[in-house]
């Protein structure tokens, strides 16, 4: 049987998406809501259309039958999936190739391949799912370096250990959301660490981009849940040991955590698991706007009650998920555990929703023991919304519209300023930059000392100029959420794309420091040069 294989330029496998039906309907919708008099749906291009140059470089014989230089896997594996990585895509514009793509089949082959490229100074760059928004699996557009070889770590995805006492695993680096749940699964066990990527992304992906899952409070990143890592860097393996909390120093794991390939390739990690859920609890609640329904949120997050899901969605937001007709917020609010039933958490949570001028469906503080307590009514209608809208993504760019998201996170008492300041900067820069467009905005994380608020941005581009409009929207917004105290990212990670913003953000001391860790541990700089920092 033919292997089913993933799109090189977009999203999920080549099977999946849209249908050519789907995708007009969409496109109808959009060209209604925006005005446009008419639309037209780039195609997608194919391998025979791609002219990629030469590979510069040859892999030695002894790795020779784990690369390929194939067209279809060094263009699937030069971009990642952010906005200009797709539109690039449809431009069919691969000026930058990798040269080889390495798919070691066990840590023995990963050290070959780096031990190639630090010899022979070739750029590399750890490819776990690919799904980095941030330029993070590029190779270098700069840099002296003979060629580039993308490790693509999608042979380490196994759980090698089940630790039932301590409710661990020992997992490889590159399992995929999927494959990792469905291993856990005959144990009763569970990671549950959902990003909306999670069918195309993987575990040392999620590390080394300290990735944000399902989970909107106490357990919001993926930090939470490595207990110790294995990571294979050009000067060794360094191998951290299983503890529940130790006061030994700093940690090791936090240097690697969100190193985004930069300090080595993690390919194993012991991490703290789950019993999966038996009790569920669900309700959708409306507030008249969304400054109203974030007081709520901030009470919910300082009551201690931790909700596994408390995502406020704006107006537009709502709208936008088919939660509601854009009239009012919509909070979605969800308790799940494999021990208790949490009536009195949901009843605690609506109580302090009734105190901001929410309104509560009825029945909403019942405990369910099926899953349908968090996929009906308008939390349905967001949760179909969120797991489609990776899929619906490439026909929007393919249309030609601008689309992007600007997530980061602020304390409470900043909050009401930065929010303000931002919507409205946001909404001048598209109408300046596309003369129309929507800007709107849901919590995806909350903290008892702040939120996490998601900008998306959506507006109808110039053909031919999408990249240059993307680009000037993003800078002009960064600047403002960097100027204003915000983060550049919440959890979508710096990569080469954040850059400008997070050298701003970061402690000049603690680049110092950062930079003597990539000599010691990458002392020829071949490990993904440009993200992060400039080795
Ligand atoms: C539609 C969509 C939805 C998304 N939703 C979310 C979300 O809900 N939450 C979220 O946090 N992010 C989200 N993202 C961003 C992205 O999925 C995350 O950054 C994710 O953690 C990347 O995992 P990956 O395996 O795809 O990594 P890749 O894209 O393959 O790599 C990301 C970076 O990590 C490095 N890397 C990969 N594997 C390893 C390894 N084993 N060791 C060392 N370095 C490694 C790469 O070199 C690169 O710099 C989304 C992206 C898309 C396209």
């Amino acid at each position: 049987m033919a292997e089913r294989r993933r799109k090189f330029w977009g999203w999920g496998y080549e099977d999946q998406g849209p249908n050519p039906e789907q995708q007009r309907h969409l496109a109808e919708r959009m060209a209604k809501r925006f005005g446009l008099g008419g639309y037209a749906i780039t195609p997608p291009p194919t391998e025979s259309e791609l002219n990629l140059r030469a590979p510069r470089i040859k892999p030695p014989d002894a790795l020779a039958a784990i690369c390929s230089s194939s067209v279809y896997d060094r263009a699937g594996h030069s971009y990642g999936k952010s906005f200009s990585d797709i539109v690039r895509a449809f431009r069919r514009d691969y000026r930058n190739p990798f040269d080889v793509v390495a798919f070691p089949r066990d840590e023995r082959e990963l050290v070959a391949v780096l031990e190639w490229c630090d010899r022979e100074r070739l750029a590399a760059a750890p490819y776990g799912g690919g799904s980095s928004v941030v330029g993070g699996v590029e190779p270098p557009a700069q840099g002296d370096y003979r060629g580039a070889v993308s490790i693509d770590l999608g042979h380490l995805n196994r759980v090698l250990e089940i630790d039932r006492a301590s409710r661990a695993a020992r997992i490889q680096g590159g399992a995929l959301g999927p494959a990792l749940e469905d291993q856990l699964r005959p144990h009763g066990l569970t990671l549950r660490h959902f990003p909306q990527s999670f069918e195309f992304s993987s575990l040392g992906g999620w590390i080394a981009t300290r990735s944000g899952g399902h989970f909107a409070t106490l357990y919001t990143h993926i930090d939470d849940f490595v207990e110790s890592l294995r990571v294979v860097t050009p000067a060794g393996a360094i191998e951290s040991r299983r503890l529940p909390g130790s006061g030994a120093g700093p940690s090791p794991d936090r240097m690697f955590i969100g190193s985004e390939g930069t300090l080595g390739i993690i390919t194993e990690a012991w991490m703290r698991l789950q019993d999966r859920p038996k009790f569920r609890a669900g309700a959708s609640v409306t507030f008249p706007d969304f400054a109203t329904g974030a007081k709520a949120v901030r009470a919910i997050s300082q009551a201690g009650l931790y909700p596994a899901n408390c995502r406020l969605l704006d107006p537009g937001e709502a709208a936008n998920a088919g939660a509601n007709q854009g009239e009012a917020a919509v909070m979605v609010l969800a308790f799940e555990s494999a021990d208790h039933p949490l009536e009195p958490w949901m009843k605690r949570a609506l109580e302090c929703c009734a105190d901001h001028g929410g309104t509560i469906p009825a029945g909403a503080d019942r405990t369910r023991a099926d899953a349908d307590a968090t996929h009906e009514g308008a939390a349905g209608a967001w949760r179909n919304a969120f797991l489609n809208a990776p899929y619906l993504r490439d026909t929007v760019v393919a249309m030609g519209m601008v689309s992007e998201t600007f997530e980061t996170a602020i304390t409470w008492d900043r909050f009401p300023e930065f929010h303000a300041r931002l919507m409205a900067t946001a909404g001048d820069a598209v109408k300046r930059v596309c003369g129309k467009g929507t800007v709107t905005v849901r919590f995806t994380h909350a903290y008892p000392d702040g939120p996490a608020p998601y900008y998306t941005i959506l507006a109808p581009g110039r053909r031919g100029a999408e990249l240059e409009q993307w680009s000037e929207i993003k800078r002009v917004i960064s600047d403002e959420l960097i100027a204003l105290g915000g983060t550049i990212t919440h959890h979508h990670s710096v990569g080469r794309d954040h850059r400008p913003w997070y050298d701003r953000q970061r402690p000049d001391g603690f680049a110092t420091a950062l930079k003597a860790v990539k000599r010691a541990l990458d002392p020829h700089a071949v490990l993904n040069p440009g993200v992060l920092f400039d080795p």
